[in-house]
């Protein structure tokens, strides 16, 4: 008889391994299973998110803010260098030691909490049996319930071959071994932008290729106006409307390997030479091995685990959560997925709110959001006031020398609730939160406006973009 748990995790991610802990914690047998193979060829949990996603992103992202300020900005304090330099090799070993630092966390969270852990290929095959296979050797284990939780690989796109050396995706531009001199990058999509941030940052020219004619499109126009204008001034140069067609490998005449690109703008084709390409044109579901014939669990035409508001899947005590299911591909929405599913088998209630899922866009000045755009609320009918403010207007902003961006609130016209709220600014990832708490309490432009806001602070741009909601904001003309 082939080993029993409450709960089978399959997927090792932050939707996966949340979900194991949780259901853990709530008393259930559980095993976790995950494929994933570290930079150091062993299997390492975390999913996308630790080893080749948020966690090394934002490690590089802060490596390289750090050296673009000691080059153009602390001259501004009196504070001097001579010859800023970066070894690019200690950059990428900093970001390596904290994804195995939290890669091991989690082998430790799961000790602590019980969580059974295996390193295979999950297969579900129905009455809840999943087929463990790890080489040549296959397992059986049978779970009460399932949880798939297999996460998200990248789009790829036609004559384009990804060899993450010279043509690479979200990994390889995460392990680049010197700054490229011309960087190209195919997507200005989020991980286009925070990518083009560290490495134009540490010296690559940026070239952009982008499809769509206009720039964040998800993002509320204002946001997306201050932040085309600041990339331009850090001379990343996207090009809207342009259709990559081709990019193959040449040498050029010293002999050094390059990626010459082949495009389409307005019509007309050319060709273009880089040092290095970045593919970063969006991501798929993953469920290659994941389900046997018969298993019933069925996909989307999109290739994503079909699900219903519960995240059930078509097959009894089959849960499906994160990236491969509908909705943002966001570390923490597959997060709260886990914890709302576990709680659901256990029998307590599980709580979503997909209205108030936060977005944040780590490139300078941050962006981030919650709720709907101005664009939404036009197109869908809704009455609605706006107030916004200047980050330029800030002490705590001036102070910082980051005077870039604004806060815009926007509430129901006439019941004043927070609709949306949008940043664009230094440390606007931390600023969203109380936003967040706001419209998760279903609360009014005016509470945020009557919450005392300590001074100085960059709060206070949120606190004054709530008072402009009604034309009261102090520190600028309504
Ligand atoms: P994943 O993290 O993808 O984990 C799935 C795991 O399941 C993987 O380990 C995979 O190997 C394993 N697996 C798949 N199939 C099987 C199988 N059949 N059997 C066993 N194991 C299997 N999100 C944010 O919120 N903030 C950010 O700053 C952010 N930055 C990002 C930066 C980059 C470069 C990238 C690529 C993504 C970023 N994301 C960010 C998105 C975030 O990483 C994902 O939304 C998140 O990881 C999804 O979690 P998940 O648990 O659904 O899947
Ligand atoms: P994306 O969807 O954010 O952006 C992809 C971009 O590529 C889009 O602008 C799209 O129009 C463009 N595009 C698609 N096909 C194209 C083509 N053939 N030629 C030119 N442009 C093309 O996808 P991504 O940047 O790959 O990121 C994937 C997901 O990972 C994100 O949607 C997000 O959910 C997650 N992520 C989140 C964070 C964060 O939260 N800070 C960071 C990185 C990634």
């Amino acid at each position: 008889m082939s080993e029993q748990y409450d709960v089978i995790v399959i997927g090792g991610g932050p939707g996966g391994y949340v979900a194991a802990i949780r259901a853990a914690q709530l008393g259930l047998s559980t095993l976790c299973v995950d494929n994933f193979i570290g930079k150091d060829g062993k299997p390492a949990l975390g999913g996308t998110c630790l080893n080749v996603g948020c966690i090394p992103s934002k490690a590089l992202l802060d490596s390289s803010k750090n050296f673009a300020h000691m080059q153009h900005d602390y001259k501004n304090h009196g504070i001097s260098f001579d010859n800023a330099k970066i070894d690019v090799g200690t950059m990428i070993g900093r970001k390596d030691k904290i994804v195995k630092q939290f890669t091991g966390g989690i082998a430790g969270l799961f000790k602590a909490n019980k969580v059974k852990a295996a390193h295979a290929l999950g297969t579900v095959m129905g009455n809840g049996d999943v087929k463990l296979t790890q080489g040549e050797k296959t397992t059986t284990v049978n779970g009460k319930n399932i949880i798939i939780a297999t996460g998200s690989v990248p789009f790829s796109i036609p004559n384009v071959d990804i060899d993450n050396k010279m043509i690479v995706d979200n990994e390889g531009a995460l392990n680049i071994k010197e700054t490229p001199k011309k960087l190209g990058i195919i997507g200005a999509g989020v991980i286009g932008l925070e990518m083009a941030s560290v490495w134009g940052r540490l010296g690559s020219e940026i070239v952009i290729f982008e499809a769509m004619d206009s720039l964040l499109a998800a993002v509320d126009k204002d946001i997306a106006k201050v932040a085309g204008r600041e990339f331009k001034k850090q001379k990343m140069d996207i090009r809207l409307k342009t259709f990559v067609k081709a990019a193959k490998i040449i040498s050029n005449s010293k002999g050094d390997d390059q990626v010459e690109v082949t495009y389409e703008k307005n019509g007309e084709q050319a060709t273009e030479t880089f040092d290095k390409l970045l593919v970063a044109v969006g991501r798929k579901a993953q469920s290659d091995g994941l389900l046997a014939d018969g298993c019933g669990v069925e996909l989307t035409d999109r290739g994503q685990i079909q699900v219903n508001d519960m995240c059930q899947t078509t097959a009894q005590n089959v849960w499906a959560i994160g990236d491969c299911v509908r909705g943002p591909m966001l570390a923490h929405k597959a997060s709260e997925e886990g914890i709302a599913v576990v709680e659901r088998i256990a029998g307590n209630h599980g709580h979503i709110d997909f209205n108030t899922v936060p977005w944040v866009i780590y490139t300078e000045p941050e962006m981030a959001w919650v709720g709907k755009t101005e664009q939404q609320l036009k197109d869908e009918g809704v009455d609605y006031k706006v107030g916004s403010f200047p980050f330029a207007a800030i002490g705590r902003a001036v102070a910082m020398n980051q005077p870039e961006g604004m806060v815009k609130l926007i509430a129901d016209k006439e019941t004043d609730t927070l609709l949306g709220a949008h940043i664009i600014g230094a440390n606007a990832s931390e600023l969203i939160a109380e936003c967040v708490v706001t419209m998760e309490f279903q609360g009014c432009a005016e509470d945020l406006a009557m919450i005392i806001h300590a001074h100085p602070t960059l709060s206070e741009a949120v606190h004054e973009a709530a008072l402009n909601v009604d034309k009261k904001a102090i520190h600028k003309v309504n």
